[in-house]
């Protein structure tokens, strides 16, 4: 959103005047926010807001179990990890647990950005290989290196030689075999990287490509992709950044929807509910021989604060029910925006797993034409009716539907009647 254009008084001159060129402010007139509770923001002006546009406060803003875990260890103890501190082991076999045997070692961040920096180096180590193969609009965080495996970042020039990107799975691209036509571009991708005098080193891809436009089905359709990387020495790295931790519904993580082993995961956004932590999972032998040349320490990974937060999610997911009410709930949901959509001619196609669906918007009757200009309007007129949601996509053209997974069936109903009536503009 271009703020240049709003006016830029008050709060947001100040936020301007402090963040410079890397403010990153939504709407034209930003808004305010005081508070927030379940899946409802509360702003300055007394406006409550259903939030779909944040899959951090994962099972929902101030959780009362997430607030008090980590009020309670803070009042506590909270050091970084020189210390022997029985939370921070009980969360990692927790965490654990929900992971596939063999990564069974895993490193604490602070953000999904180290994660993926330090899963990438790993990858390296690992594999000999320098290549990473990623998709177009991917999105997979901040640093140096990962910056550069992120087309969706680039502003200017192109990716460096040591990346090539792949279309998004969907029909666009692939027609009606997106597991063939997908296989076929990472194929291709690793002949361009060899070509380029470059061995793979890693796959990477977010499994439900949230920043491409969100590619879900059908499921399974990314393995033969990843089994041709690892069959050629080159790892996979599940970025869970978005789809781990139930948002899917039918699984924990999202590379479980498409029945592949993963050699390296990296996590962030919901693990903490807002307390800022991510992660990373690979197997002991990995991390081993990358830790021979470098090791690797970080100073807040896996504080003892993050530790109980991370636990109490955890345990808000399986006392809650969370993954199959996101099931549910995304079901009724993605049932009634499809139903909007079948009588509304600028929605182009629905897509998505439990509580995540992307919706493409298009000129009219002009599925092939997706039209940003529209959707943004789209997502201005629903926040008239007190509703957040953003964008993503090549063209910037789909809805990102993203609640908190604490999400009831009648908020799911405001949010397809206030869709309703913004797709009708
Ligand atoms: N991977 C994915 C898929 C993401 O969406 C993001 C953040 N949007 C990141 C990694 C980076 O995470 P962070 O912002 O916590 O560094």
């Amino acid at each position: 959103f271009d703020i240049s254009q709003g006016g830029a008084d008050g709060a947001v001159a100040r936020r301007l005047d402090n963040l410079g060129a890397a403010s990153v402010l939504f709407y034209r007139e930003p808004i305010e926010m005081v508070a927030a509770e379940g899946a409802w923001m509360v702003a300055k002006d007394g406006t409550r807001y259903l939030d779909f546009y944040n899959n951090v406060p994962s099972v929902g803003h101030s959780h009362p179990k997430v607030v008090e875990a980590v009020t309670r260890q803070i009042g506590t103890l909270n050091t970084n990890m020189r210390y022997l501190v029985p939370v921070v082991d009980d969360y990692l076999e927790a965490l654990k647990a929900k992971l596939p045997d063999p990564l069974s070692n895993v490193v604490l961040t602070c953000s999904g950005s180290e994660a993926n920096d330090l899963a990438m180096r790993v990858a390296r180590r690992a594999t000999g290989g320098q290549g990473f193969i990623v998709t177009e609009t991917a999105y997979h965080g901040n640093t140096s290196l990962v910056t550069e495996a992120s087309p969706s970042a680039l502003k200017r020039g192109g990716l460096p030689d040591y990346v090539v990107s792949v279309p998004a799975p969907g029909h666009a691209a692939y027609g009606s075999d997106i597991a063939g036509g997908f296989k076929a571009a990472v194929e291709a991708a690793m002949a361009e990287l060899e070509h380029r005098g470059l061995k793979v080193a890693a796959f990477m891809a977010d499994s439900i490509f949230s920043s491409d436009g969100i590619f879900a089905d059908p499921p399974g359709f990314l393995r033969p992709a990843v089994e041709a990387v690892q069959a050629r020495g080159g790892l996979y790295i599940a970025d869970e950044v978005q789809p781990g931790f139930a948002r899917s519904g039918t699984a924990f993580w999202g590379f479980e929807r498409h029945g592949i082993a993963p050699d390296i995961v990296t996590m962030g956004k919901p693990m903490g509910n807002g307390f800022p932590m991510a992660g990373m999972a690979a197997r002991p032998a990995h991390l081993a021989a990358f830790c021979e040349d470098v090791g690797y320490f970080n100073t807040f990974g896996g504080n003892p604060v993050a530790a109980a937060a991370g636990l109490a999610v955890l345990r808000v997911i399986e006392e809650e029910g969370l993954q199959e009410h996101a099931r549910i709930v995304g079901a009724h949901l993605k049932a009634g925006l499809e139903e909007v959509a079948a009588g509304a001619p600028r929605v182009a196609e629905i897509r998505g797993s439990g509580l995540f669906v992307g919706v493409d918007l298009c000129e009219t009757d002009a599925p092939d034409r997706p039209d940003a200009g529209f959707t943004l309007r789209v997502i201005d007129a629903m926040r008239e009716s007190g509703v957040l949601i953003g964008a993503a996509g090549r063209y910037g053209a789909t809805l990102k539907v993203r609640p908190p997974l604490c999400l009831s069936i009648e908020e799911a109903d405001r949010f397809i009647a206030a869709f309703d009536k913004a797709v009708r503009i």
